[in-house]
């Protein structure tokens, strides 16, 4: 095409997917102008792009910081942060129970570039970390609440023993901006995997991170050459994702809570880990910071590993999955799905019994899945 003005129509009431890569200048001045940061335009697909841009703004606000940046992954999200705040000879304290490959990149390969990493573990219940691992840190991890569990860490408390200069990073994945609001507890920076609740249809794979603008500039350095960025196409979804974020996790919180319940008082249920349940171990943390506890359930049944197998089998409505936060709900016994790769041991460790289940709820009412659980319990039972 010629080097013409280009000129179209742009009434259009959702914004158009911006699928190129290179973008054009006026003229040397407006070249200037964006290198000085005054004018909004793009240069490069790698660093700019209109439908990044008005999820980053969304986020960012919902987050309550002043800047966002949106990221091909949860795990890129992650991965880029710690690539661009942390340096050799620092350390990171992280919540042990977490991801379970955020926990591989904290393990296995920072310190093959010189960082320190120290688990801290939620279970310890009266949440007093020790001084001496949170003291030391530059920066401080927390999954919040962690998976599947659920479980809680006293964010203030945390927050009090850290170093003044040291940073506090949230992956609120499970709990969204709706139910968590980490920045107004001291979080420097949040993460969020949007490929769960924040994408909500089970169509997206992508992560964002939110913070002052000036973290974000460090971090958007490392973006731009790590390269983790997403496709227009997904960013695009995720802005029609967020449009009804609220009420997808009003549907989550309410349904969740009325099937935690049920599983509660049912006489085949052992335990329930569910935040927003009193029994759970950590409900007066869940009291202070969280407003909403959402779709995921995890739950322990009074059965051994076969009869709980036969329970998962003879649901009729949850696929057999590990996802949470999409339409579909999903189930999976975590010691023959997600820890199956782990030594009985290992699973014990980290309280992962061979009776312990995780459902996350879909979109359909409370009815039919409660019926349908009632029966697979019957069915497990014979
Ligand atoms: C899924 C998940 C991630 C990783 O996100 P991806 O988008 O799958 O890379 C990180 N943290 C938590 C808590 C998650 O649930």
């Amino acid at each position: 095409m010629s080097k013409q003005k280009k000129q179209s129509y742009r009434n259009s009431c959702l914004t158009p997917i911006y699928q190129n890569i290179a973008y054009f200048f006026e003229d040397t001045a407006q070249v200037r102008q964006y290198y000085e940061g005054k004018v909004s335009v793009g240069r490069y697909g790698r660093y700019d792009n209109p439908n990044w841009l008005e999820f980053e703004n969304k986020i960012a606000a919902l987050d309550n910081y002043e800047s966002a940046l949106i990221f091909s992954s949860g795990m890129n999200a992650i991965t880029t942060t710690a690539c661009a705040l942390l340096e050799q000879n620092d350390t990171l304290a992280y919540t042990g129970r977490c991801y379970r490959k955020t926990k591989q990149l904290f393990r296995q390969i920072l310190p093959k570039w010189g960082i320190k990493t120290i688990s801290i573990n939620p279970t310890n219940n009266d949440n007093n970390f020790s001084n001496k691992c949170l003291e030391n840190a530059k920066m401080v991890f927390l999954e919040m609440p962690s998976n599947p569990h659920l479980y809680l860490v006293d964010i203030t408390k945390i927050k009090r023993k850290m170093h003044a200069d040291a940073l506090l990073v949230v992956d609120s994945t499970l709990s969204t901006p709706l139910n968590f609001q980490a920045q107004k507890w001291g979080a420097d920076l949040t993460i969020h995997s949007c490929s769960k609740y924040i994408g909500g249809h089970g169509d997206v794979l992508a992560g964002s991170v939110a913070g002052s603008k000036d973290l974000i500039e460090h971090i958007r350095n490392y973006r731009n050459i790590m390269g983790g960025v997403t496709a227009p196409n997904t960013a695009s979804l995720l802005n029609r994702s967020l449009e009804t974020l609220e009420i997808r996790m009003q549907h989550f919180n309410t349904v969740g809570l009325e099937i935690a319940e049920y599983l509660y008082h049912h006489h085949q249920v052992k335990q329930v880990f569910y935040t927003g349940l009193k029994t759970h171990p950590h409900h007066h943390l869940a009291k202070k910071y969280l407003t909403g506890h959402g779709g995921v359930i995890s739950f322990e049944l009074d059965m051994n590993e076969k009869a709980t197998s036969k329970f998962v089998d003879a649901l009729q409505i949850p696929c057999m999955g590990s996802n949470f936060g999409s339409g579909q709900a999903m189930i999976e016994q975590c010691s023959i799905f997600t820890y199956y790769n782990l030594s009985p041991q290992e699973r014990q460790d980290i309280g992962i019994s061979d009776s312990l289940v995780r459902l996350s709820i879909g979109y359909g009412n409370s009815d039919a899945l409660i019926e349908d659980i009632d029966k697979a319990l019957e069915i497990a039972n014979h």
